[in-house]
């Protein structure tokens, strides 16, 4: 399904780099190599634990890259006039003057180039769907036709924030304006927010309804993809510049939006709250014992550490688990569950690998760790025992007929093709909506027919006066990226705002 590279050991890699590295000069050579000679550079492989192993354990399976190797991933880039790579990142980081001050080593000033335009590099560069946004629009992918052959602009991301995480920043932050903001979600969207606002020296308090701070980042990736110390290490650095969190608090319960404003005196409100609301099949048996939504699995695992042995809520005991889906949340469940114990796990989905939302890294992950995809295939009903729990999954098997709206080919079922598989449990990760709370809570708010909240795209306002929303709620379920862009414009919405009070 992925024409990604085979396993490399990282020593290899590494030694592979050196080499390179001595025999060209580089980096005081950079200047002097030509368009020919930087696209005959090799794309550096990012070095992984080896797959058997990572299946067994929660750590980190992407190690990142060595020095030498981002100096020979870097020196690829073609530094174009141009620059395509930027119009395909939704905050418009200076690509080029970031690749470049890394190809010539000098990567504290690379980080910093970042950081004018993201707050959020460790986990970007982590997270950050790049195939499908600055790596699609770069040169080199272009001539290699293929954008996962572009500079690995992420993963270069990823080296300078990893290898800058103690540098201090070197960030204003303007004398206080007397002006109050309150945030509603710690997601992306709200930390980039809160950041922005912070620096133009006006009060944020982040209101958050779980116990820790990092919305999606924290409870839905896994730790085996992005680590939590790094997301609690970026919430620090928002608290050390000022920003307040205040844990377990509900709004839409324990305050309203209105109530932010009238009661407790804030200006201002920013509503970040994410799509956490978990769509199902609507299949026979899906209330069955061993039926989780992709989101109750990945937030016992990832937030509540269900994973460890003396965890308060164990997880449930699994052997045979299908997943339900072909997106990031389903490959983050079946690689979840596998390192949970499960001895089988598939990933059932109604398209073929080709129409996968998921990232190409992250299915090429799950197939090296084993997982097997069940293509063309779609549940039709959950079967279950005598106590309740389920034994087994009713499939039928599918074809691709014409594109349907979303442009993709219209999966068709196959009539007379089904067949049962022995399964103990099922998860579905179908995407989510939006949680209703905050909406219900505020009727002035305006919403569209998913329930997501319009706003104004220039500014993030909403129908309700001094009201600002983005990230998921506002978009739909899209990306962290996505989500901090809108962060960013709706706190230059805000400060105008704040301004003409
Ligand atoms: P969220 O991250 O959802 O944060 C919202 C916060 O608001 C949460 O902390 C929530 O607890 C809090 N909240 C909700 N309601 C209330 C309330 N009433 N009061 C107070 N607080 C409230 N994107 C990528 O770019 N790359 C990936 O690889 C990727 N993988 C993903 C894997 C999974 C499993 C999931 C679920 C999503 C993934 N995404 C990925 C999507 C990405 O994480 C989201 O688009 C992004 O986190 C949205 O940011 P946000 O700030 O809008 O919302
Ligand atoms: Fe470098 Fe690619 Fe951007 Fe050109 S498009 S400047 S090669 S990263």
């Amino acid at each position: 399904m992925s024409n990604m590279s085979t396993y490399k050991e990282a020593d290899l890699l590494s030694k592979e780099a050196d080499n390179l590295i001595e025999s060209l000069g580089l980096p005081a050579s950079w200047s002097t190599l030509g368009p020919k000679e930087k696209r005959s550079l090799p794309q550096q492989d990012m070095p992984t634990q080896d797959p058997i192993q990572r299946g067994g354990n929660m750590d980190e399976v992407a190690l990142g890259y060595t020095e030498n190797q981002a100096i020979i991933e870097a020196s690829r880039c073609l530094v174009c006039k141009n620059a395509p790579c930027v119009k395909g990142c939704p905050v418009s980081i200076d690509i080029p003057g970031f690749v470049c001050a890394t190809a010539k080593g000098n990567f504290k000033e690379a980080l910093e180039i970042i950081q004018e335009s993201s707050m959020l590099p460790a986990i970007c560069g982590r997270v950050c769907p790049q195939e499908k946004q600055c790596m699609e629009l770069c040169t080199v992918g272009k001539m290699n036709r293929d954008p996962m052959e572009s500079v690995a602009i992420g993963r270069l991301e990823r080296y300078l924030a990893d290898r800058g995480a103690d540098q201090k920043s070197n960030v204003e932050i303007l004398p206080s304006t007397g002006k109050k903001v309150a945030i509603v979600g710690s997601g992306p969207s709200g930390l980039t927010t809160a950041a922005d606002l912070v620096r133009l020296g006006h009060g944020v308090t982040v209101f958050e309804a779980f116990h820790k701070a990092g919305g999606v980042t924290v409870y839905g990736i896994p730790e085996f993809r992005l680590p939590k110390s790094i997301v609690q290490r970026e919430v620090g650095k928002l608290e050390s510049m000022g920003v307040k969190f205040v844990y377990d608090y509900l709004i839409g319960r324990t305050r309203t939006v209105r109530e932010l404003m009238e009661k407790d005196g804030f200006n201002a409100v920013y509503v970040a709250n994410g799509a956490g609301l978990p769509k199902f099949m609507n299949i026979d048996g899906e209330n069955l014992v061993g039926v989780f939504s992709a989101n109750e699995y990945l937030t016992r695992s990832n937030l509540m550490k269900a994973f460890e042995k003396k965890a308060m809520t164990p997880i449930y005991p699994s052997k045979k688990v299908a997943v339900f889906g072909g997106g990031n949340v389903a490959m983050d469940a079946a690689r979840t569950a596998l390192r949970l114990g499960a001895k089988e796990v598939h990933i059932v989905y109604r398209r073929t690998g080709k129409e996968m939302p998921a990232r190409v890294e992250e299915v090429h992950h799950a197939q090296e760790e084993g997982i097997i995809f069940d293509l063309l295939t779609n549940p039709v009903r959950i079967l279950g025992d005598d106590k309740g729990r389920v034994k087994g999954i009713e499939c039928l098997k599918y074809k691709l007929g014409e594109p349907d709206a979303s442009g993709r080919a219209r999966p068709e079922p196959i009539e007379g093709s089904e067949f049962l598989m022995e399964i103990d449990t099922c998860i579905t990760a179908l995407g989510n909506g939006s949680n209703p709370l905050v909406t219900g809570t505020t009727p002035e708010l305006n919403t569209n027919k998913w329930g997501n909240i319009t706003v104004d795209e220039k500014t993030g306002a909403t129908s309700m006066e001094g009201v600002f929303a983005g990230g998921d709620i506002v978009q739909g379920a899209a990306t962290v990226i996505l989500a901090m862009g809108d962060g960013r414009v709706a706190a230059q919405g805000i400060d105008e705002y704040l301004k003409a009070l």
